[in-house]
């Protein structure tokens, strides 16, 4: 499999350092509030990635991080006047429930940066004994000066780096470009005791240990949106290399920004969505299967047109799975003369499926695949065997189960549809028509919901 490598600005095979083993790291989102739709990318992009290794036989070890103590999480708990951690998992839980609703694994390892301050702590006096950090007044600094190759992955100079700063430098730090590893606490903000103080450590430091602590001082893939490239990723690099003196990472993977209706997603332009709010428009499937239309390190435009393709696109791969399922009972148990030709097309499409995916996670033309797929099961499956139906079936569920795709047609069914089908069965009451009544109440029964009839009117619940 080749992998673009920004490190490298380049497409390498993908060599891993166990072989049969994948180590993959994934910065995960700061939990101050739900995930946007934005954050969802990186998760079902690298959740296809895991899936992938996983589909081709390797033993994945994910791990990917919450970043639970930061300014916008205090400022959150002193709006709510409730601790720090009581937002952080309050909305830790809440990123769950959209990482199931979007069919993204839990990762083998979910670390805290706050259950991991004493390994930060353990890494920051290394780096001071070694000579690439110092402490001013409680606020422990990297210099990023003795670190070389800093810059090397988002190909910044320090030179340049230090020429475009106009704020004025401030005079604790020896250099402009030296940035925090620990600060000390300011009043009424959660804090720790260390070596400098009772403080917080600065934001770069978590991934360099929970890393090193799940994954182990080299690993394989680092990922993350490309937002993260510079500063985050490059002073995980400064101060892991400096720190255990080897690689950091074999290969570093960014996936593009989503935006919405071509615009960057701000709160501010009022273009900004949680998946909780979309989820309330769409299946989350439909968003997942949207987001791996496009390759990941292409920019990506969310908008109700595109997404309501991908949905007709989803729509026609269930379709044919039905399908498939419908007509199978019926077909001939022995061979028949044209299965040959057609499970030989079939393979090929895999392959192609494969070369796609091996081709840098190309899930566009991997769907494509797939649609070429259906189109062959739409047309041959009648005039196949038995055996050949279920190979289609399992070709389809399985290279969509890659995807996370599930193919099952179980249409989740929207707060709009509910209120819909509750104002028919209200005329239907009206109207005497008790039939139609019923029925619409079997029919959301059977999609698990409960209707009540109260004074103030219908009321309904999810079972
Ligand atoms: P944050 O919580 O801001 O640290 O973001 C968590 C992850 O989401 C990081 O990998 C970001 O790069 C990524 N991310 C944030 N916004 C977007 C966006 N609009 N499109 C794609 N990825 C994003
Ligand atoms: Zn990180």
């Amino acid at each position: 499999m080749k992998i673009y490598n920004t490190l490298t600005k380049k497409k390498e095979e993908f060599v891993p350092i166990t072989p049969g083993k994948v180590g993959i790291y994934v910065c995960g989102p700061t939990v101050y509030n739900f995930i946007h739709i934005g954050n969802a990318r990186p998760m079902i992009v690298f959740d296809t990635l895991r899936r992938y290794f996983e589909y081709k036989g390797m033993e994945v070890n994910y791990v990917s991080n919450f970043t639970d103590v930061d300014d916008k999480i205090i400022k959150k708990s002193i709006e709510e006047g409730v601790p720090a951690h009581e937002v952080s998992e309050r909305f830790i839980a809440e990123c769950k429930k959209d990482m199931e609703g979007m069919n993204v694994k839990p990762a083998t390892h979910h670390p805290k940066a706050t259950e991991e301050i004493d390994g930060m702590i353990e890494m920051i006096e290394t780096l001071i004994e070694k000579g690439y950090a110092y402490e001013k007044n409680g606020t422990v600094y990297f210099r990023t000066r003795e670190c070389d190759g800093y810059g090397k992955l988002s190909k910044k100079n320090l030179d340049d780096l230090t020429a475009g700063i106009r704020i004025a430098v401030s005079d604790e730090k020896d250099d402009a470009m030296d940035f925090v590893l620990w600060k000390p606490k300011k009043e009424g903000e959660p804090f720790w005791t260390s070596p400098w103080g009772d403080g917080r450590p600065g934001w770069h430091i978590e991934c360099s240990v929970m890393s090193k602590k799940y994954v182990g001082a080299t690993i394989d893939i680092h990922a993350g949106g490309e937002d993260l490239v510079f500063p985050h990723h490059e002073n995980e690099i400064a101060q892991s290399e400096c720190c255990n003196g080897v690689t950091f990472a074999n290969y570093w993977m960014h996936n593009a920004f989503l935006n919405i209706d071509n615009k960057k997603m701000s709160k501010s332009a009022g273009n900004f969505f949680t998946v909780r709010e979309i989820s309330e428009k769409y299946p989350l499937q439909i968003i997942r299967f949207f987001m791996l239309s496009a390759h990941y390190r292409s920019p990506l435009n969310f908008s109700d047109t595109l997404v309501e393709a991908a949905k007709a696109g989803l729509e026609r791969i269930l379709t044919a799975v039905d399908n498939i399922k419908t007509v199978m009972p019926g077909l001939t148990e022995e061979a028949v003369a044209a299965d040959e030709a057609n499970i030989a097309a079939l393979s090929g499409l895999v392959e192609k499926y494969e070369a796609a995916m091996d081709d840098d996670l190309n899930t566009a033309d991997a769907i494509a695949a797939i649609f070429e797929i259906v189109k062959l099961a739409n047309t041959t499956v009648k005039d196949g065997s038995k055996a050949y139906a279920a190979k289609l079936l399992a070709t389809i569920e399985e290279l969509c189960e890659v995807l996370g795709i599930i193919t099952e047609k179980e249409e989740e069914i929207l707060d709009s549809d509910i209120e819909a089908l509750i104002e028919e069965r209200q005329a239907a009451r009206k109207a005497k028509n008790f039939a139609r009544a019923d029925e619409i109440r079997d029919l959301l029964l059977e999609k698990g919901i409960v209707l009540k009839d109260t004074r103030e009117g219908v009321k309904w619940s999810r079972a």
